[in-house]
């Protein structure tokens, strides 16, 4: 097994390492509750090296803040931190790339990013000489995760990963998106661990076309997005009445809200249908594409979410996982615009989670 790296071993100004690793030596107050549940984090330097330029919204920053945060062990969120480890991630392979995407497409993607061509198919989607080789990792993180948790080693992990995935289609790029790593993570938990049922939660503040396009047709993947309405937002597609095909119909559910909604539509939704929807669907894994720009001081949406309701969509996850699939809850990182604002409202999803997993236990 891969060694894991305590997190606040890198910085302990607030004696935090001495305090949650001191061993009591009396049997009388000797801590008898299990230990805090384990969050494996997927995080790698490497994933700075997707160079999009000067001016574009997806860039290292996000990262470099969510991993400064890191580095001092999410001070200011109240997040056990001994429960935290790193994991690196590994490239994605050919075979677990392709059960999503074409060969063909692989082959364009990789050419683009080596001849140093600047863009693929659209200015948006920005590309480098290093992208190709960042965006295997970023693909493959979510497969290394999920061996971790099938090893039992955690018992939530997240992959702190860019470039984001879930725009991209079977054989294109999108919004700033190259390979689908929701999709392929899904994929891989079926195909290398037998875990048929999956549910994909993705409450980014865009529909998640790539993610539903992989898998409206096949009735033993869920999607599930919250999502800004597609009159109003890129990409334009997650209406209602898109629902999945055939046997499928009915595994695939967008709930898409108007701006200016705030937190209380997504609260309610959570509980009026994502719960009803994973307890008649009882996943045997659950990921969730985290994407922060519902936020309303991020201007890539309308939504008008508060950082607070991170704290939520964080409890939710863990305690639907809890109910359903324990043991097997993988978040990873999509949007999220403002690189400070990122970093706040993960640190809040982060202690929402760790905070529902700790009373699960
Ligand atoms: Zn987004």
């Amino acid at each position: 097994m891969k060694k894991l790296i305590n997190i606040v071993a890198a910085d302990d100004k607030n004696g935090l390492v001495s305090r949650l690793t001191r061993v009591p030596t009396n049997s009388y107050t000797m801590n008898m509750r299990s230990p805090p549940p384990k969050l494996l984090l997927v995080r790698d330097d490497e994933f700075l090296m997707h160079d999009t330029g000067r001016d574009h919204p997806e860039s290292p920053a996000r990262l470099q803040e969510v991993y400064r945060l890191l580095d001092r062990g999410f001070s200011g969120h109240r997040l056990p931190v001994g429960a935290i480890g790193i994991l690196p991630p590994r490239p994605a392979s050919r075979e677990e790339l392709t059960a999503i995407h074409s060969e063909e497409y692989l082959l364009r993607l990789e050419e683009a990013a080596l001849a140093e061509r600047g863009y693929l198919d659209h200015p948006d989607n920005r590309l480098s000489y290093d992208s190709y080789r960042v965006a295997l990792l970023a693909a493959g993180a979510g497969p290394a995760a999920i061996d971790e948790l099938e090893a039992k080693s955690a018992t939530a992990a997240g992959a702190l990963i860019r470039p984001p995935g879930h725009h991209a289609e079977r054989a294109a790029p999108l919004g700033f998106c190259f390979l689908n790593n929701a999709a392929v993570a899904t994929r891989y938990w079926q195909q290398r661990h037998g875990r048929k049922k999956i549910m994909i939660i993705d409450w980014d503040a865009h529909h998640g076309n790539g993610i539903q396009a992989a898998f409206e047709d096949d009735p033993e993947v869920f999607y599930l997005s919250i999502h800004e309405h597609p009159t109003w937002s890129f990409p334009g597609t997650g209406w209602s009445e898109e629902r999945g095909h055939g046997p499928a119909r009915g595994t695939t559910l967008n709930l898409p809200l108007t701006p200016g909604s705030g937190d209380e539509p997504v609260l309610r939704l959570l509980k009026e249908v994502v719960d009803p929807a994973m307890e008649s669907f009882a996943p045997e894994a659950l990921i969730i594409a985290a994407g922060f720009d519902g936020h309303r001081d991020d201007d890539m949406s309308g939504l008008a979410y508060s950082s607070g309701l991170y704290h939520h969509l964080g409890r939710h996850a863990a305690t639907g996982a809890a109910r359903y699939c324990p043991g097997r809850l993988l978040f990873q990182l999509e949007g999220g615009y403002q690189p400070a604002l990122l970093a706040t409202c993960l640190g809040n999803f982060l202690a929402g989670l760790l905070a529902a997993a700790a009373e699960e236990t």
